[in-house]
Order: structure tokens, then C-alpha cells, then sequence
């Protein structure tokens, strides 16, 4: 559907389904036609600035030594992710603020089991030069909730089951809560890479860097002990094996072995950039 932004005067598609309209460019939110007040932001904390000299200070496995003095930013854009607000009242004495990210689809890599903050909050009030991309929430509360909530319902039971007390389990929508990440892009010696920047607690959560020459060549070394390796070994089998004329066989089909055997380990020398994804372990494009 086609909505009208009641605040900035802006029109922007939204899915029919949609519980909340967020309206891109200023944040209001619309709910039954009405402008929903229960909105809330966690304030950026880092700069444009800030945020590339966090990524391309980080350092990540095999960067390059120079990549911070080397790299020039080419994009800057700060997005903000809805979360839900909940109220969370798993015992009778214990009761929390928590949130879950509202997105099915984020529109960059954030960590499944991110840990937002949900302290520090304020009041959000939309304003007509913010210049930060606001995204339509995908979920309701509800399948939010169940997709996000698994962590607080285990820390609950297990807290239960300790002093052998009910999980209540009452839980109470209290709003949206937009979250700032800064997308970067900048170049290396020609390519283009991207980084994610938590911008309010200022974690690198995701970023594309080129291998150095010193990655490569390790990578290298370890892929030439593979081959002379299993070439070795096929020839000892080799000579074993076959006395006359055995050894050159089996230096031969050891290399066929090595090669394959390393045939990973040389695509990682070719190929020069890698992924850093701040839940997992880096990855070789
Ligand atoms: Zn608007």
C-alpha cells in the first residue's frame, strides 16, 4: 500500500500486512492510521568518522598492515533497525525490559543472537534533518517475540528450576526501539569492500577486507607442505610397494593426491578477500 508520512509529507510503500508503518526518511510511525507514540532510539554514539576508524582499525585475521592508512572511505550510510520493546515478567520477582529485532531479512549481516542493549533508550521524535534510512518492521510482536526470545525463556527456566519456583512467563508489548548501524564502504587498491558498525556501542559486527600478501603466503606454505607431503608419502609407499621403478610412480601419484587434497587450501591463495562476521569464523570469498 501507498502511505502518505503524516510528518515529513513523504509517500513510501509498505506491505499490506503491516501492523506499524515506519516512514523511511523520518522515523514517524503510523499504527490504524494514527501516529503511534510508543517509539524509542538508542542515540548514535560514533560519527561517520568514528565508525570507519573503528573498522579499518580492526584489524581482522590476514588484513593488511596498511589497510587503515591505505583505505579510502567511499559511503557512509546509518540505518535504523526496529527492535520491539517487551516487558518481560518470566517469575514473580523478576521482571526486565528486553528487545527482538522486528526485521525477518535484515538489510545488512547482523549476528542472530545479537545482543542489543535495551538500557539507555530515549524517547525517539522524528526531525526532518536526520538523513538515516529507517526500516519497515517484517514481524509482529508476536512471531518477533518467538523468534527472539529464546535465550530470556532459557535464563528464566533455568533460574526457575533452581529455586524451584512457576515460570510465569507474562510478557507485555511496549513498543519500538530503533537501532543505529553505520553501512561503510571503502576501496584497497582499487576494490570496494563493506563493513557494519554497531553505532551506538561501536562493534564491528561484520566487515569485507582484502588478505595480505603475508595471509597469502602463509596460505601458500601451507598448501606446497600438503603437496610435497603427500607426494612423500606416495613414494615411500611406492618404493615399498613396487621395488623396480616404484618410486617414480608413487612420487607421481602422491603429487596427484596432494593436488587435490590442497585444492581448497590454493583456491584461498587465489582468491584475496575475506569476511569477517563477528558470530562466526572468518571466511575466505
Ligand atoms: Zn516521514
Amino acid at each position: 500500500m501507498r502511505v502518505h508520512c503524516p510528518y515529513c509529507g513523504a509517500e513510501y510503500e509498505a506491505p499490506d500486512y503491516a501492523q506499524y508503518l515506519v516512514c523511511p526518511y523520518c522515523g514517524t510511525v503510523l499504527r490504524e492510521g494514527r501516529v503511534f507514540e510508543s517509539v524509542y532510539i538508542f542515540e548514535p554514539r560514533l560519527d561517520k568518522t568514528a565508525a570507519f576508524n573503528k573498522a579499518l582499525g580492526f584489524k581482522p585475521w590476514a588484513s593488511p598492515r596498511d589497510l587503515a592508512s591505505s583505505a579510502a572511505p567511499t559511503g557512509a550510510e546509518l540505518h535504523f533497525v526496529p527492535l520491539y520493546l517487551y516487558y518481560y515478567e518470566p517469575l514473580k520477582d523478576l521482571a526486565m525490559y528486553v528487545t527482538a529485532l522486528a526485521l525477518e531479512k535484515p538489510p545488512f549481516y547482523i549476528p542472530e543472537e545479537y545482543e542489543f542493549p535495551t538500557r539507555w533508550r530515549m524517547a525517539f521524535k522524528p526531525s526532518l534533518e536526520r538523513g538515516a534510512v529507517f526500516h519497515q518492521p517484517q514481524l509482529d510482536p508476536q512471531r518477533a517475540w518467538e523468534r527472539g526470545s529464546k535465550r530470556y525463556l532459557k535464563e528464566a527456566r533455568n533460574y526457575a528450576s533452581a529455586f524451584k519456583i512457576a515460570v510465569a512467563d507474562k510478557v507485555s508489548f511496549e513498543g519500538i526501539v530503533y537501532y543505529p548501524f553505520w553501512r561503510l564502504r571503502y576501496t584497497y587498491r582499487g576494490k570496494e569492500y563493506v563493513a557494519v558498525v554497531d553505532a551506538a556501542e561501536g562493534d564491528v559486527v561484520y566487515m569485507e577486507y582484502p588478505v595480505s600478501r603475508r595471509g597469502r603466503a602463509a596460505s601458500l606454505a601451507a598448501a606446497a607442505t600438503i603437496l610435497m607431503g603427500s607426494a612423500l608419502v606416495g613414494a615411500v609407499i611406492g618404493a615399498l610397494s613396487h621395488p623396480a621403478g616404484g618410486l617414480l610412480a608413487g612420487l607421481l601419484g602422491g603429487l596427484a593426491a596432494g593436488v587435490g587434497g590442497s585444492a581448497g587450501v590454493l583456491r584461498y591463495v587465489v582468491e584475496r578477500k575475506a569476511v569477517y562476521r563477528q558470530d562466526r569464523a572468518v571466511e575466505l570469498l
